[in-house]
């Protein structure tokens, strides 16, 4: 039976501007039905305004800061938000955080959890693409509350977004939204085009014990886009040599992130957070560009879903020609900074040589 009121509840992970990978779980609860949030601290009106193009109804928050424990308030507070909403499915991002949660939320709720999707239809029927890439599997919780864990750009964005609560979103909203703390609702003020979800405040008594978070660093900005919701990744392996200045130049020129085999991590040329495959990330970009890898199976784990896969590769029987889309038999040193360069003429820019921003160890970058 297909349903087009389904209630859906989307955990985000902050309290900052939407990312691309929030936005692709409000468009897909959104074209399921109603959409409610859930946000770890109180949401500023700023991000109240971002959720209201999304046509989001209520967002759940809970009372004061997000504290200092790991995942389980996040657990206990979507928990209750899903109780009260009836939602029927939960959408979190594709993070070890918020696996951990959807994996603690699954036995709370007793509901199914599916990982990695990349599709979901309006019966809940979720696509998944398994064994490196190399089956595509469809497959429905058969628990009345669905918890899914969407894989980044999996979920096209529109052009636009909507610009009012559709009257299905309103009907659907729980009519009652008083909270454990009296005074804690806030209505949303009206917005042109948009208005504001309403913020619910739950006073949650969650008594399990829990890591307590001890320190907090921010990591040093690279001004890339982060590697996991990267819409271009140009990844290298052992046949950089160590060299991943051509890579950051390319990445630069096409806005996107960099990353890495297993060899290139474990000679020490880049941090392990580069990695890509089986041991290492999980990234389905836009586009995939392949630098001096051999395309080995533990690699194909971490890329194979890419929308399109460009190999550069010397040896023109490297297995990553299997798969991809475009190859180029070549030495990457010297194909790369062609590439840059066409790219740039067609933006009319000029050359700018030695213009870099590291990220690799190697002796180049
Ligand atoms: C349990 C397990 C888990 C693993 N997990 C991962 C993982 O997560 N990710 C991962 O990547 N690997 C993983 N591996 C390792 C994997 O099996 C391969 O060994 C690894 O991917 C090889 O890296 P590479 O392609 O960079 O190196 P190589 O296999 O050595 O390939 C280098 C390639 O560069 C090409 N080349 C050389 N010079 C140039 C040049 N100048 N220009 C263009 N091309 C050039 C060569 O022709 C060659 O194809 C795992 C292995 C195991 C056993």
């Amino acid at each position: 039976m297909t349903s087009t009121t389904t209630t859906a509840l989307v955990v985000l992970g902050g309290t900052d501007r939407l990312r691309r990978a929030d936005r692709e779980l409000l468009v897909l609860a959104g074209t399921l039905g109603a959409t409610h949030v859930v946000v770890p601290a109180a949401p500023d009106d700023a991000l109240l305004d971002e959720l209201a193009a999304h046509a989001v109804a209520t967002v759940h928050a809970p009372e004061g800061g997000p504290g200092d424990r790991l995942t389980t308030p996040a657990v206990a507070l979507a928990a209750a938000a899903a109780r009260e909403t009836g939602a029927r499915v939960l959408l979190l991002a594709g993070t070890p955080e918020a696996k951990d949660v959807a994996a603690r939320l699954g036995v709370r709720l007793e509901a199914g959890v599916l990982t990695d999707v990349v599709a979901l239809d309006a019966d809940l029927v979720a696509t998944k693409s398994v064994l490196a890439g190399g089956w595509t599997t469809r497959c429905r919780a058969t628990s009345p509350v669905l918890i899914a864990t969407v894989r980044p750009n999996s979920v096209e964005l529109p052009a636009d977004v909507p610009a009012d609560v559709p009257a299905d979103v309103a009907a659907d909203a729980p009519a009652d939204v008083t909270t454990g703390a009296p005074g804690a609702e806030q209505t949303g003020a009206e917005q042109p085009g948009a208005r504001r979800p309403r913020v619910r405040t739950h006073a949650l008594e969650d008594t399990v014990p829990a890591a307590r978070v001890v320190g907090r660093a921010e990591l040093p900005a690279s001004g890339r886009p982060a590697l996991g919701e990267a819409r271009v990744v140009v990844a290298g392996g052992r046949g950089t040599g160590g060299d991943f200045g051509p890579l950051e130049e390319l990445a630069d020129a096409l806005g996107g992130a960099i990353g890495a085999s297993r060899a290139a991590v474990d000679a020490g040329w880049i941090g392990p957070e580069a990695q890509v495959g089986q041991t290492g990330r999980t990234v389905s970009p836009q586009l995939y560009v392949s630098c001096g890898i051999s395309g080995a199976v533990q690699q194909r784990a971490g890329m194979q879903t890419a929308g399109t896969i460009v190999a550069v590769n010397k040896d023109e029987q490297a297995p990553v020609f299997e798969i991809a889309d475009l190859g180029i038999v070549g030495d990457l040193r010297k194909v790369l900074p062609q590439a840059v360069g066409h790219l740039r003429a067609l933006r009319g820019e000029q050359a700018q040589p030695g213009r870099r921003r590291s990220s690799g160890r190697g002796p180049g970058s």
